[in-house]
């Protein structure tokens, strides 16, 4: 037998999805006329759009011709791509980016849990509480958590409570971190840090030679053009952050695999003899050494994006969701739930009613309603008293579960 990763043994078993799983089956088998609406899922539910298709399939074609075949390609990701993501996601906010600057990939989850490689092994890793379970995850994988105590904490870790009290968008800490992952618009709360919560993180964060990693995977569904897209809006933050952005959710990519991950040349960390080192040159020599490149399909699909069309019909399939996610929150406000979130992001954060634990109130809704969403404690201790629903839906599903939840809370 080899000897294996003790640190695997510290993480959490992977419960969440699988146990909700396992109670929507079992409900299923006991009532099997009831039609189960699940609002559980963080996954895309309109078809690519049109201008995405003709691009991939154009690039599909290049490929079957000997003059226009192409094997592997750059490393980082094609100029045509790297060149789009700088004009139409940053110089048009105001932020300049050179092409060695961003890293295309095939996927956010894999960046975000990738990352960490660069990190010393004893570095004291933040996280906001509740947190998408990757950013834990992949620090515990290292070893930077240990086993999780009674309080469902990795004792390595500093968690930064998201609250109804800070509105979920937590503070700089006081206490020394190294790196903090910060999300906004938030999954699982829907939050969205505004340009001055960001500029006191990018403060804090050059004040104690700390990074942030910023995910802005749903910077689409922000609807106020006022509130920051990417951390680079705050000045200073290419000293400080690197930011990762998915094409997943802004154009319904979760199954084709496309993001990115900004690492500025003006990052840098320290060795522990004490030398420099620059956290672009590190991130360049990881991803080229364990990655050969998003596919040239996928990323012509990516760069249709940028397209005119292509950015109508992503903004329609935005609005989309984004009206889903108006009509659950105005229910939900209706049947007299304290909801957040929502407004620009497709995520609905509701505190359960009595401040029931989430598992309860999991299977209270899909008893009394039969409605799946996911409990709030699977996201982290912070979580517990609160529930996520979904807006990645049909339209009429959102419109059935709105009345659901109206005769539900009404009856009582
Ligand atoms: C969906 C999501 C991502 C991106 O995931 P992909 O691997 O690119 O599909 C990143 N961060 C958060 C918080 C997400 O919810």
């Amino acid at each position: 037998m080899t000897r294996v990763n003790d640190s695997y043994q510290h993480l959490k078993a992977g419960y969440l999805f699988p146990e909700i799983g396992r109670r929507v089956r079992a409900f299923s088998e006991q009532h099997p006329a009831a039609t189960v609406i699940r609002l559980g899922i963080g996954d895309v539910t309109e078809p690519l759009a049109p201008a995405i298709v003709a691009a991939m399939r154009a690039a599909v074609d290049e490929l079957g011709q000997r003059e226009t075949f192409r094997g592997y390609g750059p490393e980082q990701g094609y100029d045509f791509l790297l060149d789009a993501i700088r004009e139409h996601d940053y110089a048009a906010r105001g932020v300049t980016l050179g092409r060695d600057e961003i890293f295309v990939s095939d996927g956010g989850k894999c960046d975000g849990g990738n990352l960490q490689e660069l990190f010393a092994p004893d570095a004291k890793i933040a996280v906001t509480d509740p947190v998408y379970p990757v950013y834990v995850d992949s620090n515990v994988m290292a070893g930077r958590g240990g086993p999780v105590g009674p309080d469902g904490r990795h004792p390595g870790l500093l968690y930064l409570p998201a609250t109804a009290e800070n509105r979920f968008v937590p503070a700089p800490p006081t206490e020394h971190a190294d790196v903090v992952y910060l999300c906004s618009p938030n999954n699982p709360t829907g939050a969205v840090a505004t340009h001055a919560q960001l500029a006191a993180w990018v403060a804090w964060a050059r004040a104690n030679d700390a990074l942030l990693v910023f995910d802005a995977a749903y910077e689409a569904y922000l609807t106020d053009p006022s509130l920051p897209r990417s951390i680079y809006e705050i000045p200073g933050a290419t000293e400080c952050a690197v930011e990762l952005r998915s094409f997943s959710k802004r154009a319904g990519f979760t199954g084709v695999r496309c993001a990115f991950l900004v690492v500025p040349r003006g990052l840098v960390g320290r060795t522990s003899l004490g030398q420099q080192v620059s956290l672009n040159a590190m991130w360049a020599r990881r991803h080229t050494t364990k990655f050969n490149g998003a596919s040239y399909v996928v990323q012509r699909g990516a760069a249709a994006v940028y397209t005119p069309e292509g950015k109508a019909e992503t903004r329609a399939q935005i609005d989309f969701y984004m009206e889903n996610a108006r009509l659950l929150r105005e229910g939900l406000a209706a049947s007299g739930l304290a909801v957040f979130g929502g407004e620009h992001a497709p995520y609905l954060w509701i505190a359960t009613p009595g401040g029931a634990p989430s598992w309860d109130f999991f299977d209270r809704l899909l008893a009394e309603a039969h409605l799946v969403g996911t409990p709030g404690a699977g996201f982290g201790p912070s979580g517990e008293g609160y529930f996520r629903l979904s807006a990645f839906n049909s339209r009429a599903n959102v419109e059935e579960a709105v009345r659901r939840l109206a005769r539900m809370f009404a009856a009582r």
